[in-house]
């Protein structure tokens, strides 16, 4: 009996071919955008202890409740695949002593992240995101930065028709009063309110505006649902003002929407969510927001936060829906074609040299005659290629065959490493 295949996990999958230019493309613009604004990379690890989410994400969320990866690893200790970055950051800020030597920084991560979701189109059990983070700044306008380097970042990916959605979701102070007008609101309703919101009630009340079920959704269309605006302090409601004023100055549109609270806890004040129209039900393509009190969560109080998070695979999932025209291709300059034993050993030198010129190259040792390397070479894209047998051998020299004209002509050494060196920038 055969053996049953090895495919890649439930939720998870491999990204090649055409699909990872576009992750490149994505990667490139990301580190670029942090470049020009000044944020620096932080690499955390893939795992982090348990009771950094429990404490940091919030022991009451659909990611803490349902979604961990986590598991006890040999030496008994309760470890998770982190399911998110902004925890993992404010951990290291904390543990490398930041908050007394060098208190504001900016960072930003890109990465692989695990949640154990139901897998469907654009949500993954193992999916990627890039996030920046700013940490130790309390000013209004950071939040607009973050918000800014987010809608630059989707801009220079050509992608457009996105809405951005705002929501301020308080402080320490003025969120006691909401939840408890939020609590009384929906324990008269309770019968209409799904087993996991009832749940929610008592451990979490805000997480109830999470939930997508019909008979909770119904509720919030209640013309006398509380909404939170209504009960932000004077900071908070000046905090949004700014915010709101800073993305009116910098063009950038927002829409409110008061039920935006976001998967996680740890958010405070500015809460934000870019969606799609075009993904169907995951139309998430990226969310941040105001994470003031998260240092405290893990035992330090005091340290401001804002940043934002935005998954990949979706981005990619709508530049290959929406820009198809513009894939960025990759195709080297030259293709090298040995015709025998002895040709492989000088493709396999010249590859050297080309390196040396920064010609990119692609070596086809497949032991074929020259129509397959031909054929080949065509269906690549490649403008060059260089044919190396017994003839050029004795001839101590190359054959370089222009696909686009046709014409083919016989080159030393130097003088073809000065052709290609010219028309590398033509590739
Ligand atoms: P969150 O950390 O939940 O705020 O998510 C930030 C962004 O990550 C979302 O807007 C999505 O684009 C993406 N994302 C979250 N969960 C998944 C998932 N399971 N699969 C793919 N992308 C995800």
């Amino acid at each position: 009996m055969g053996q049953q295949k090895i495919t890649v996990p439930k939720g998870t999958k491999d990204i090649l071919g055409e699909e990872v230019v576009w992750w490149q493309k994505v990667e490139e613009v990301v580190r670029e955008m942090a470049n020009l604004f000044g944020y620096q990379e932080i690499r955390t690890p893939i795992f982090e202890q348990t009771e950094l989410f429990a404490r940091g994400v919030g022991e009451e969320t659909d990611i803490v409740q349902k979604e961990m990866y986590t598991f006890q690893d040999k030496g008994g200790r309760s470890i998770t695949l982190r399911p998110e970055g902004t925890a993992p950051v404010m951990r290291a800020y904390i543990e490398h002593g930041l908050s007394v030597t060098n208190p504001r920084v900016k960072w930003f991560y890109l990465g692989p992240m695990f949640r154990y979701e139901r897998p469907q189109a654009g949500r993954m059990r193992q999916f990627h995101q890039f996030g920046f983070e700013a940490l130790g700044f309390s000013r209004p306008a950071v939040d607009v930065e973050i918000i800014l380097v987010a809608y630059l970042i989707y801009q220079e990916l050509g992608l457009s028709e996105l809405t951005l959605e705002l929501n301020s979701l308080g402080c320490e102070k003025c969120r006691p009063s909401y939840l408890s007008k939020l609590t009384k609101f929906l324990e008269e309703r309770k019968d209409n309110l799904c087993a996991n919101c009832v749940r929610r009630l008592e451990k979490n009340p805000l997480r109830v505006l999470d939930c997508k079920e019909e008979g909770c959704q119904n509720l919030f269309k209640s013309p006398s649902f509380p909404v939170i605006e209504e009960y932000l302090c004077s900071d908070c409601r000046n905090h949004q003002f700014k915010v709101e004023a800073g993305l009116e100055n910098l063009g950038i549109s927002y829409q409110i929407n008061p039920f935006l609270v976001r998967g996680l806890d740890y958010y405070t004040k500015t809460a934000f969510e870019v969606k799609t129209g075009q993904l169907g039900a995951q139309d998430a393509i990226g969310g941040g927001g105001r994470y003031d009190q998260l240092s405290a969560a893990l035992g330090v109080p005091g340290v401001a936060g804002v940043g934002f998070a935005a998954g990949i695979e979706r981005i990619v999932l709508l530049l290959e829906k929406t820009q198809q025209e513009t894939r960025p291709k990759k195709v080297p300059c030259l293709y090298l074609s040995p015709l025998d034993e002895e040709g492989e050993k000088q493709v396999l030198r010249l590859a050297r040299e080309l390196t040396k010129w920064r010609v990119p190259f692609y070596c086809d040792f497949a032991d074929k005659g020259l129509r397959y390397h031909l054929k080949k070479a065509q269906k690549s894209g490649v403008k060059w290629v260089l044919m190396v047998g017994q003839e050029e051998i004795e001839r101590g020299g190359f054959s370089l065959k222009n696909l686009t004209s046709g014409s083919q002509v016989f080159l030393q050494e130097d003088e073809l490493l000065r052709l290609l060196q010219k028309e590398k920038s033509l590739c």
